[in-house]
C-alpha cells in the first residue's frame, strides 16, 4: 500500500489530515480541589505532580518514576478530570488525544501519529500526554478487527511501546491513558516500563456525591432550601457526569419556569430525565434491590468476621460495579501469599458462601437472587483446585488429578469416570459443609449483621474500620450516626426488612 506520507486527500492541512496526531494541547487549570472525592486515587497521584515539577531530582536520585499510569472505571467517574488536575497542580502542558485517533485505514499512519506524538511530547516536557478510551488502539489483540492481517494495529501499538521503552528518567514524560475495562488492555501494554501504574475510579459513594453536587454548584443559583444530601441520597448510582448533568438540567428547567433559583422539585426532575436519558443503560437498582445486595454483602462480612482463618474484610459496597450489582474487597486481593494452608482455603469459602447464605437466611429459600453467580463460580474453582491439585481430600488422597498450572501435562486428566464422580462429589460435599458453617455464623450473628447492613444502606461503602468497630461495639460508627441522625430529622427511617416494599418511610 502506498498511501503512507501522502498528502492526504484534502492536501496538506486539508479536512483529511493522514499521519498527523490530532491531538490538541492545553494549559490545565484544573486542580487537585476541583475534583470532588477520590481521595486515594488523588495520593497516588501526588508522586507524579512531584516528578513532573521537578524530573531532574528523580534522574539525579536514580528512582524510576512510573512512566504511564492507566485510570480505568465507568464512563463519566471524573478520569480525564484527574488526568487533568495532574497537568493543573503540576503546570505542565496537558497533550489530549483520542485512542480512536489512531485508528486508521491506511497502513503506517497510525504509527506516524503515535511518533509525532511523542515528538511533540518531549518539544513540550516536561507535559503529560493523555490518550483517552487507550482500548481503542490497545484492545486486546484479536478481540477487534485488525486490518491488513494485523499489520496496521500491531504497528501502531508497537510505535507506541517502543516510544514509551524510550524514555528516560529525565525527560519528564508521563503518559496516562483512560478505559472503562481493564481487562480490555493487551497485557503488553500493562508490563512494567509501560503502563504498571493502574489506578481504578468507580462510582462515587454518597458521600463523594455530596461533594461531587458542591463543586458543581457554586457556579449556578441554587435555592439554600435545597439539601444536597438528600438529593445524594437520590442518587444512587450516578457517575460525577451525570450528577453535573442533574444540576445542568435542573437549572434548565428552573430558568424555562422563570424561577429566581433552583429549587429541589427542579432537581428532582432533572433526576429523572437525566436517569431516563439517552443512555438507557443507566437504569436504577430499586430501594428493595438495594436492600437485598446490603444483606449478601453483610453476610460476606460477617462469614469472614468469624470464620477461623478468614480474610480482612477490608471493604464492602453496595454500589454496582460491572457486572456485579456489590462487592466485597478483602486483603488477599492486595496482599498476596506465598502458600495457603488447607484452613485458610475453607475459611475463603465460607466467606465467599456468606452473601448467598445471609441472602437465604433473612429472604428464605425461594427468594435467593442471581447476586451469588460469581462467589460460586469462586468456590467451585477453589474447592475444584484443593482437591485435585492440591491433595486435600482424604477420599481422594494425594493423587493429582489436574496438573497445576503452568506444568507440562504428563498425565492428561486420565481419571476413570468413577474418579470423576468422586470428584464431583467431594466438591459438592465440601461446598455444602461450609455453607452450612456460613449459615449457622449468621444465624448467631444476626444482630450484628442488620447493623451492617443499616450502615451500608446508610453509608453504602463500608470499610474494615467501621465493620470493625460494629464487631467490637454492637454500635453504628459515627459516619452512620450522623446520617440516620439527618434522615430523624426529616421524620424519616431505614427500613431493614426483607419484607417492606420501601426503603426509607
Ligand atoms: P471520564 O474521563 O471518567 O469519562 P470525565 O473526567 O470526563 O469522566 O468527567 C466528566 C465530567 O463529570 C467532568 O468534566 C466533571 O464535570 C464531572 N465529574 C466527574 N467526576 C467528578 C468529580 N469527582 N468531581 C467533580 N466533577 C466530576
Ligand atoms: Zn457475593
Amino acid at each position: 500500500m502506498k498511501a503512507q506520507g501522502v498528502g492526504g486527500l484534502g492536501g496538506p492541512g486539508g479536512i483529511f489530515k493522514i499521519g498527523q496526531s490530532l491531538s490538541k494541547t492545553v494549559k490545565s487549570n484544573v486542580l487537585f480541589k476541583n475534583v470532588a472525592g477520590l481521595n486515594e486515587e488523588k495520593v497516588e497521584l501526588l508522586e507524579i505532580v512531584d516528578y513532573l515539577k521537578a524530573p531532574n531530582k528523580y534522574k539525579a536520585m536514580g528512582a524510576r518514576v512510573p512512566r504511564g499510569v492507566i485510570l480505568y472505571g465507568p464512563p463519566g467517574t471524573g478520569k480525564t478530570l484527574l488526568a487533568k488536575a495532574v497537568s493543573g497542580e503540576a503546570d505542565v502542558p496537558f497533550i489530549e488525544v483520542s485512542g480512536a485517533t489512531f485508528d486508521d485505514m491506511y497502513v503506517g499512519s497510525g504509527a506516524k501519529r503515535v511518533r509525532d506524538l511523542f515528538a511533540k511530547a518531549k518539544k513540550l516536557a516536561p507535559c503529560i500526554v493523555f490518550i483517552d478510551e487507550i482500548d481503542a488502539v490497545a484492545g486486546k489483540r484479536g478481540n477487534k478487527f485488525i486490518g491488513g492481517g494485523g499489520g496496521v494495529y500491531d504497528q501502531t501499538i508497537n510505535q507506541m511501546l517502543s516510544e514509551m521503552d524510550g524514555f528516560n528518567t529525565s525527560d519528564g514524560i508521563v503518559v496516562m491513558a483512560a478505559t472503562n475495562r481493564l481487562d480490555s488492555i493487551d497485557d503488553a501494554i500493562l508490563r512494567p516500563g509501560r503502563f504498571d501504574r493502574h489506578i481504578q475510579v468507580g462510582l462515587p459513594n454518597i458521600k463523594d456525591r455530596v461533594e461531587i453536587l458542591k463543586v458543581h454548584s457554586k457556579n449556578k443559583n441554587i435555592s439554600s432550601s435545597v439539601d444536597m444530601e438528600d438529593i445524594a441520597r437520590k442518587t444512587p448510582g450516578f457517575s460525577g457526569a451525570q450528577l453535573e448533568n442533574v444540576l445542568n438540567e435542573a437549572t434548565l428547567l428552573a430558568v424555562r419556569n422563570s424561577k429566581r433559583s433552583v429549587v429541589t422539585s427542579d432537581i428532582e426532575e432533572a433526576i429523572d430525565r437525566v436517569m431516563a436519558g439517552p443512555s438507557k443503560k443507566s437504569h436504577r437498582m430499586s430501594d428493595g434491590e438495594r436492600r437485598q445486595v446490603a444483606y449478601h454483602e453483610a453476610g460476606h462480612a460477617i462469614a469472614g468476621l468469624y470464620s477461623k482463618e478468614g480474610e480482612v474484610v477490608e471493604k464492602i459496597t453496595i454500589i454496582p460495579r460491572g457486572q456485579a450489582a456489590g462487592y466485597m474487597l478483602s486483603a488477599p486481593e492486595k496482599q498476596e501469599t506465598f502458600i495457603k494452608r488447607k484452613d485458610e482455603l475453607l475459611s475463603i469459602v465460607v466467606t465467599t458462601l456468606g452473601g448467598r447464605a445471609s441472602e437465604e437466611i433473612f429472604y428464605g429459600l425461594p427468594r435467593v437472587s442471581t447476586g451469588a453467580a460469581n462467589d460460586l463460580f469462586k468456590v467451585t474453582r477453589l474447592v475444584t483446585d484443593m482437591i485435585t491439585k492440591f491433595g486435600m481430600s482424604d477420599k481422594l488422597g494425594l493423587y493429582q488429578y489436574v496438573p497445576s498450572e503452568g506444568t507440562i501435562n504428563p498425565y492428561k486428566n486420565q481419571y476413570s469416570e468413577d474418579v470423576s464422580r468422586t470428584i464431583d462429589e467431594e466438591v459438592s460435599r465440601i461446598i455444602s459443609e461450609q455453607y452450612l458453617k456460613a449459615k449457622q455464623m449468621i444465624i448467631e450473628h444476626a444482630q450484628e449483621l442488620k447493623l451492617i447492613v443499616e450502615c451500608l444502606l446508610l453509608l453504602e461503602t463500608i470499610d474494615r474500620n467501621q465493620i470493625n468497630h460494629i464487631h467490637s461495639t454492637m454500635t453504628l460508627p459515627p459516619e452512620a450516626i450522623k446520617m440516620k441522625d439527618k434522615l430523624r430529622s426529616e421524620g424519616k427511617t431505614i427500613d431493614l426488612s426483607p419484607d417492606s416494599d420501601v426503603l426509607i418511610y
